[in-house]
């Protein structure tokens, strides 16, 4: 049976990187992405609004031509205060824009393409957040606006496509213990922060990569448009 080839955004560490060694335990073949390039991962800039297209045709290129899933997980978690500089609020909200949605979307957009073209079908996992349902802190809005259109533009995908047999589904994390959230967490408290996760921890990224792989490898098509949380019950919906 063929295997499985599976394009991964933002690979090089936390979940991405957890998400790998899910994916090819599974035996799956993986083309990896990060800033900086290597041996099984392509170099791009997302924040450079030309970069998800260039992405997407060198990993098609270097999976000989056919990518099955698409996993979208690179995203940046930057502040920006609501009494910054007008110029400044703009250039934040703009670049968390670009990096965790406008490039997910050029990713859909081209994977959607090329399972077209293929006719054979094809998955998407979009990893957006639980900032998506319960919003941020009065810094991240445009992080939770983000990924709340993360998981409206999944359900388009899922509702639009399915019966091309193009499925779509986003995962949203709670906290998960990457170095994004140590540092978040730290800020926020540490320990008396975890007193609102009822599982009394963060998530790991082996938790969220497991959902992932699942997604990608495993669901049946009936569940395509699903929004799967992982959050230790602090957020429930
Ligand atoms: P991380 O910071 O460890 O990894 C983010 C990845 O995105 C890195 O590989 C990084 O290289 C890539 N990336 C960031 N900016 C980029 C850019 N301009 N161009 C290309 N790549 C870029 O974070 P993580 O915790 O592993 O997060 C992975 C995903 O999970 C993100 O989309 C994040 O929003 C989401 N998430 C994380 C948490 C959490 O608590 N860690 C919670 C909910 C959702």
């Amino acid at each position: 049976m063929q295997k499985t080839h599976i394009l991964v955004t933002g690979s090089t560490r936390g979940i991405g990187a957890a998400v790998v060694q899910a994916l090819e335990a599974k035996g799956a073949v993986v083309i990896g992405h990060g800033r900086t390039g290597a041996e099984r991962v392509v170099a791009a800039d997302l924040s450079d609004p030309a970069a998800a297209q260039a992405l997407w045709d060198e990993a098609l290129a270097r999976l000989d031509g056919r990518i099955d899933v698409l996993i979208n997980n690179a995203g940046v978690f930057e502040p920006v205060a609501v009494d910054a500089p007008l110029e400044d609020w703009h250039a934040g909200w703009a670049r968390t824009l670009q990096i965790n949605l406008q490039a997910s979307a050029d990713l859909c957009r081209a994977a959607i393409l090329h399972f077209r073209e293929r006719g054979a079908g094809g998955r998407i996992v979009n990893v957006a957040s639980r900032a998506a349902y319960r919003g941020d802190s009065p810094q991240h809005w445009h992080y939770a606006a983000s990924k709340a259109g993360m998981v409206g533009m999944t359900k388009s995908i899922a509702r639009g496509y399915a019966a091309e047999q193009i499925l779509a589904f986003a995962i949203c994390p709670g906290f998960v213990m990457t170095g994004m959230a140590e540092d978040y967490l730290a800020s926020r408290g540490g320990d008396k922060f975890l007193a609102d996760i009822p599982l009394g921890r963060v998530a790991t990224p082996e938790e969220v990569a497991s959902a992932a792989a699942y997604l990608a490898l495993e669901a049946p098509a009936s569940m395509t448009g699903a929004v799967i949380d992982i959050n230790g019950a602090s957020f429930v919906r």
